[in-house]
């Protein structure tokens, strides 16, 4: 392989000819190809990896193009995962690429398994509890992102090491979308970065606690907040993956999408 498209990473001290290599080695599943999942499918292919697993139900509307910054006005009506696909495929034609225009549900969850990191890039928390049943049941690092508005937020969710979802959230909840609450351009590829870079660095083996990041992208805060372990997590202490199950998947999914 080529290796100078990689030469300013290599240059770096935190990522060097090692790191880069074994990042080359490393499979990454993106659930949710819109703003912060396309961001992300996009610096995944651009950092260098071995494979993309990218799985997203939905087409491109014009809607999306404010913000989802693979697409323009040919892909309109076109899947979004097939898209990204093709548009990652054109960026770094080595890294191995597979999509699927479906929903991430429970019968979807054994891609968690075939892959070393999982980027949540989606809008509901039914979604990233099934993501996270999945990585605790095959130890399976995965990085949560959200975004709306002028903010966002992410967390490192590592099975065995870190906090899980289901320690600070119970039941799936409604969530505001960005098509009732809207959501400026800037914001999804900026909560991406921070997500990737977290996901970089777990790959790597950097440390990380699993606090969550908050971040006002209008007024350039940010906030972080250590999530410990729940001792009665439902998923992480009592491994009682019900998301796994069909009857759980349909529950608390956004209706604006
Ligand atoms: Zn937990």
């Amino acid at each position: 392989m080529d290796m100078s498209r990689y030469a300013r990473q290599i240059a770096l001290k935190q990522i060097g000819k090692d790191n880069q290599e074994k990042l080359l080695t490393k499979s990454v599943l993106i659930v949710g190809l819109g703003g912060t999942g396309s961001a992300a499918a996009e610096m995944f292919s651009r950092l260098g990896v071995k494979q993309l697993i990218l799985i997203d139900r939905d087409k491109i509307e014009i809607t999306n193009l404010n913000r989802q910054i693979l697409y323009g006005m040919e892909d309109l009506k076109k899947y979004k995962a097939e898209t990204a696909a093709d548009k990652v495929r054109e960026i770094n034609p080595d890294i191995k690429v597979e999509f699927y225009n479906k929903a991430f549900d429970a019968d979807m969850a054994y891609l968690v398994n075939t892959v070393d990191l999982v980027f949540d890039g989606t809008d509901n928390m039914t979604t990233r509890f099934i993501i996270n049943d999945a990585c605790d049941k095959y130890g399976i690092p995965w990085v949560f992102t959200s975004a709306i508005e002028t903010y966002g937020e992410f967390k490192a969710v590592i099975p065995g090491k870190t906090s899980c979802y289901a320690c600070f959230n119970t039941e799936p909840a409604e969530l505001p979308s960005c098509a009732t609450s809207g959501v400026l351009s800037t914001v999804p590829a900026m909560i991406a970065l921070y997500g990737v870079n977290t996901a970089i660095k777990i790959l790597l083996d950097y440390e990380n606690d699993g606090s969550i990041y908050f971040i006002d992208g209008f007024n350039f805060e940010i906030n972080r907040i250590g999530i410990e372990k729940n001792i009665n997590c439902r998923c992480c202490h009592d491994k009682n993956y019900r998301y796994l199950n069909r009857e759980y998947s349909g529950i608390g999914k956004s209706l604006l999408l």
